[in-house]
């Protein structure tokens, strides 16, 4: 079948839930993809985020494919040896006590949620307690992450949602304390907002929320599910504001292509939240998922990923900052690492901005209100960026006539 015959079958029996860029993605290799027809993209989204390690990267496969040798799922009722060994691994990197694997994002701010409830019910038991959430945030889309997901347009049609959920203004310290009362058991909020436009927690802000939590016994919840795993240039990006969440959630990047997440416990949540006969999933961290993750954390070790994001990222931003001084209708630049944002006037829009960049060659995506997400994979060097930013320049350029 050619691109146009599967796009057409796509379209005929997939919910058109997503409008898709008119690409056939069959193979990666490195930093790049490749359609039906050959032609090659250089990739600055990465699955969203996911593909960290890009594709193939070497050691990788023979992992999974080891593990299809041998079994691929049990059930979450016997041990394995990947989850052992990932489990320490996910634990030891976080510093935190332990961990509970899941299928996605969702699921692990699911999760999270739970451990929290239970928690605070252990603690007085009463029931009823409140979560505090942010504005702009993206937790993922079943009824409980969508609950915490400060969005109206993803809500509105979905209610009534999970109750017990009061919104704040994210970086603004005086409306997070408006919405404390003695029903607060969690505070959840992503270090760095992904899909709300690239937005990093001021350090204050985050210290502020860390010291409240401390005072009232309110679990501190960090999404890092977009922004972990290496990609703002530390493991997790809360290692960079010398704080420690109480619960911490994770996916994407977690298996590198692998459909997984986790939430992760401190002592103190671990010791009194979820019991057996509280939490479940049947395939949640099966051995294929898990050879995964055990083999990425061996690998970001091996190759020392995270020097290398910092490295890059300085080369990404420099580049970026060239873009925004460049035209005026970029208004900001944002971002931590390898996780940044291109903010754009109204006189144009983003997704033309990445619409033109399939058409020549380079994949990236927007977030938030009007602004160009770039979450390459970890491994991009000098020149892909230097690629990416001319490709980019070009598209720019075509779009405002220069200006
Ligand atoms: C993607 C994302 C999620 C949801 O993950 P899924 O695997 O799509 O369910 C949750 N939180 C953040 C910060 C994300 O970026």
């Amino acid at each position: 079948m050619n691109q146009n015959e599967i796009i057409n079958q796509a379209e005929n029996y997939v919910l058109h839930t997503y409008n898709r860029f008119p690409l056939v993605i069959e193979s990666g290799e490195g930093v790049r993809v490749r359609d039906a027809e050959g032609n090659e993209y250089l990739d600055f989204m990465a699955g969203i985020a996911v593909y960290a390690l890009g594709y193939h990267f070497p050691g990788y496969d023979e992992a999974l494919t080891a593990q299809i040798g041998k079994i691929i799922h049990t059930s979450n009722l016997y041990y394995h040896a990947p989850l052992a060994e990932a489990a320490e691994k996910v634990v030891r990197s976080a510093g935190m006590s332990r961990v509970f694997f899941t299928n996605s994002g969702a699921e692990a701010i699911e999760g999270a949620l739970k451990a929290a409830r239970k928690y605070a019910w252990l603690r007085d038991g009463r029931s009823g307690h409140e979560i505090i959430a942010m504005n702009e945030s993206f937790h993922g889309r079943s009824v409980g992450a969508l609950s915490v997901t400060g969005n109206e347009h993803y809500q509105e049609p979905f209610r009534p949602l999970m109750g017990g959920v009061k919104f704040a203004v994210y970086n603004d310290i005086g409306s997070v304390k408006e919405c404390l009362s003695d029903n607060t058991c969690a505070i959840l909020l992503e270090t760095v907002q992904g899909e709300g436009g690239i937005f990093p927690a001021d350090p204050a802000f985050l210290k502020e929320i860390r010291r409240i939590c401390d005072e009232r016994d309110i679990l501190l919840i960090l999404d890092e599910i977009q922004c972990g795993m290496g990609r703002t240039g530390s493991m997790w990006a809360f290692e960079q504001y010398g704080i420690r969440p109480d619960i911490l959630t994770c996916a994407k990047a977690l298996g590198c292509g692998v459909p997984v997440g986790a939430f992760v416990l401190n002592e103190k949540t671990a010791a009194a939240s979820l019991v057996p006969g509280d939490h479940g999933t049947t395939y949640g961290g099966n051995p294929l998922a898990l050879a995964a993750v055990s083999k990425v954390f061996d690998l970001f070790r091996a190759n020392d990923i995270v020097s290398h994001v910092n490295a890059a990222a300085a080369h990404l931003a420099a580049g970026l900052d060239g873009l925004a001084e460049k035209y005026g209708c970029i208004t900001a630049h944002r971002g931590m690492g390898l996780m940044r944002g291109l903010a754009f006037s109204d006189d144009i829009y983003a997704g033309d901005v990445a619409k033109e960049a399939l058409r020549r060659g380079l994949l990236i995506i927007t977030a938030g209100h009007n602004v160009l997400r770039f979450v390459p994979p970890l491994i991009i060097t000098e020149k892909d960026i230097d690629e990416a930013v001319s490709i980019l320049d070009d598209c720019i350029a075509a779009l405002t006539d220069g200006k």
